[in-house]
């Protein structure tokens, strides 16, 4: 296995597990960044590279993580899994993996990530109680995040926006899980919405909403009174900057910023970026609290505590003359460096 403690994106990792089975013909990593907050929680992303991209992406997302769940005031570190190879008997590859995950101790949790789906976490469930992600039961939290990381958005946007969405403009980019139902509670608060996607059916979906479209290399240009990017990660750019239409920014992609030096440029330009990770921290939200058997009332709350959270990071940068995204981690470090503390 490659160093994973000389590697770029080590982070003072705890540890990095070589993960899978050459019989099964399944192969990956599970990486936990932190467990100072509690066990490591982070979902289990399915893509087909190889292996030394899979280490380089499992160290960042669990990295991630790590910032997502303190933020969010979750009892849980940060980890992630990726599997760069899956086998034919894919349940079989699973119950494996669930061995994997349960011979950790409960350091790390699983749950979906990318490419991977409840029938998957049923059959991690066969080998290890480390797993969230399943179907839920009457009023206990669980099933699918989207729609509760659509809710969280929702509320920053509102928070952004004054307290209503009402007559509005908001560009969305991208309308799969996440973005049809924020799009969905826009307009159910009179917003008026501009989409775009690459994907047609989804973008056919929201147009039945009475969305207009632009063009997908052209949404984030639209005059809008927000922008929100819910697609992939790195929209956010030397080249998009410059052309933003709107002067707020606020979506549940993760990794909006493609550098660092990014936020620096948003402020430059006088646009209000919400940290992706305060805002889209929902689908964790909801998972953390399966797995500890919380009820979908404490969702809720954690929820609506988000877009007051935000506010604070904003109001905190402000105090201290930084971009946002830096406001967000200066809190996070102290927050986990506190429980060290203790
Ligand atoms: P998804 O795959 O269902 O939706 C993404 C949509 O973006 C798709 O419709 C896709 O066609 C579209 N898209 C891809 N490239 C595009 C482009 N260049 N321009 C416009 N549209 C494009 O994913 P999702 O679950 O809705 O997640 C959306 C984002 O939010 C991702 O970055 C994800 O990591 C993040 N996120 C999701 C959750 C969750 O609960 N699902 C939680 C936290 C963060």
């Amino acid at each position: 296995m490659i160093n994973w403690k000389t590697h770029p994106s080590f982070n003072g990792h705890e540890d990095v597990v070589a993960v899978g089975d050459d019989a099964l013909g399944f192969a990956g990593f599970i990486a936990i960044h932190s467990t100072a907050l509690g066990p490591a929680g982070g979902g289990c992303r399915i893509w087909n590279y190889s292996e030394a991209e899979a280490l380089t992406d499992v160290l960042r997302l669990s990295r991630g993580m790590t910032y997502k769940n303190a933020m969010a005031e979750l009892p849980m570190g940060g980890g992630k899994a990726v599997l760069y190879k899956m086998g034919a008997d894919r349940a079989a590859c699973f119950a494996k993996f669930g061995e994997q995950v349960e011979a950790l101790g409960g350091r790390y949790i699983t749950a979906e990530d990318v490419g991977a789906s409840v029938a998957d976490m049923r059959a991690i469930a066969g080998s290890t109680s480390y797993v969230a992600g399943l179907p839920k039961e009457a009023g206990q939290a669980g099933g699918d995040p989207s729609p509760v990381t659509a809710q969280g958005v929702f509320y920053c946007i509102k928070a952004l926006l004054g307290g209503s969405v009402q007559g509005r403009t908001i560009a969305v980019q991208g309308v799969g899980h996440v973005g049809f139902h924020l799009c969905e509670l826009l307009t159910g608060e009179g917003a008026k919405l501009i989409v775009a996607d690459v994907n047609a059916a989804n973008l056919e979906r929201a147009k039945a909403l009475g969305a207009d479209v632009a063009p997908a290399d052209r949404i984030h240009t639209v005059a809008a009174d927000l922008f929100s990017p819910c697609a992939l990660g790195a929209g956010l750019n030397e080249r998009t900057i410059p052309e933003l239409g709107a002067s707020i920014v606020c979506g549940a992609a993760n990794n909006q910023l493609a550098t660092e030096a990014d936020g620096e440029r948003l402020v430059a330009r006088g646009v209000t970026y919400a940290p992706d990770y305060v805002v889209n921290a929902g689908g964790i939200i909801n998972v953390s609290a399966e797995y500890l058997g919380e009820t979908a009332d404490v969702v809720d709350a954690r929820i609506r505590a988000i877009a007051p959270r935000l506010l604070k990071v904003l109001e905190a940068a402000k105090a201290d003359g930084v971009p946002p995204h830096v406001a967000a981690d200066r809190i996070v470090r102290a927050r986990i460096a506190a429980a060290r503390r203790a």
